[in-house]
């Protein structure tokens, strides 16, 4: 088993461009929600886990006494090594000596923390509920009480955002001493205020050449700051790769609890729970997992190596692809990655397709030409 993964959909506002599953429900739901988050672990039963991502929604919104409660309802069910990757995800605006006090009463050694960009006006669009100073002072806040394994996350292409904002916003993260970045494209998802806003003409999508000076910024100062690129929208110095994620790209088991989280079997199932607090809760009370579940085809399957495989620095292995999918689809993907290899997009290294330095400004183009 790889890692947990748990799901805290409660939001205290929502940012425009946001489509993940999360609430603005009165702080009353969280300890009811959490119980319920116990009575799926106790039904999941997991063996063993080498990580534990709380996630959101805003993790750093839980009341102290709720946080406990999750991490003795986990440890109940699951023992964590003293080695287990334990990371919670905070939003800026929460992130007080309170919280660090309470989180220090915790097993978390990793925090990954939302800043998307230092710029105030573009942080009021997004409505985020922090600025860009509150992003700052959280940063020495965490680092101060010495947690040292920080990630931070931005986002380039942003309304009114320009490639010296954007450039300068990494060179400032840098700067504070972290061993983890992670920064996304924006994307426009569908039913988004974001997404009504473009279609009435308020905003637009960025230039798509603005967005890739941004992200070819973006790799030439974290490489010159010493850190690996190692997945498409990942860089971390050595040591610091987050090993959560990391399981996710390599196709292990995880279990996801709460409501809206998925799992996997690391064979081919994979279930999902229902985007809906108190049906999840209820269905728990029953002693029933609020899930169902689907079966990833053949071609699902090698579709999601692929997609996974080719995002990393580690890349796609053909001999792995020939034993788990057979010598046709093995000799499928190579005659499609032809034309990449040709035109310096992909590398064959021995038995491994990576992308290029080129080839990661056109990865989706690559990557929808060599799936089914
Ligand atoms: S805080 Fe995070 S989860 Fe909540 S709305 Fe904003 S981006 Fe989405």
């Amino acid at each position: 088993m790889a890692g947990i993964y748990v799901h805290i959909p409660f939001c205290r506002s929502r940012c425009i461009y946001c489509d993940f599953f999360s609430t603005t429900l009165p702080p009353t739901w969280q300890e009811p929600y959490v119980e319920a988050i116990g009575r799926e672990l106790e039904l999941r039963a997991p063996k063993a886990i080498s990580s534990l991502y709380i996630g959101g929604g805003t993790p750093s919104l839980l009341a102290p006494e709720v946080l406990h409660r999750l991490f003795s309802l986990i440890e109940r069910h699951v023992p964590l090594a003293p080695d287990t990757e334990v990371t919670i995800e905070a939003n800026p605006d929460d992130v007080t000596p309170t919280w660090i006090e309470t989180l220090r009463e915790t097993p978390v050694n990793r925090i990954s923390m939302g800043v998307q960009s230092l710029d105030d006006n573009i942080l009021r669009t997004l409505r985020r509920r922090h600025t860009a100073d509150k992003a700052r002072q959280a940063v020495s806040l965490i680092q101060e009480a010495g947690y040292v394994n920080l990630s931070l996350d931005l986002i380039y292409g942003l309304p009114g955002q320009t490639l010296q904002q954007f450039s300068h916003d990494v060179r400032e993260l840098l700067s504070l001493g972290i061993p983890h970045l992670s920064a996304y494209a924006l994307q426009f998802e569908p039913d988004t205020p974001l997404s009504q806003m473009k279609e009435r003409g308020e905003v637009g999508e960025a230039d798509e050449e603005l967005s890739l000076a941004c992200y070819e910024s973006l790799l030439d100062l974290t490489a010159k700051a010493g850190f690996e690129h190692y997945e498409i929208s990942n860089f971390a110095l050595p040591g610091f790769r987050s090993r959560h994620n990391s399981s996710y790209w390599t196709g292990v088991p995880y279990i996801g609890l709460g409501a809206g989280a998925h799992s996997y079997d690391g064979v081919s199932t994979r279930s999902y729970n229902v985007e809906d607090i108190s049906r999840y809760i209820q269905s728990l009370s029953h002693g029933t997992l609020p899930s169902y579940a689907e079966h990833l085809s053949e071609e699902e399957l090698y579709n999601e190596r692929v997609m996974l495989s080719l995002r990393t620095s580690e890349g796609l292995s053909l001999s792995s692809l020939l034993r788990d999918f057979g010598p046709q689809r093995h000799a499928y993907c190579l005659r499609m990655a032809q034309p990449h290899i040709l035109g310096g997009r992909l590398k064959k290294t021995g038995e491994t397709l990576c992308l290029t330095r080129s080839g990661l400004f056109v990865s989706d183009d690559i990557i929808s030409d060599m799936i089914i």
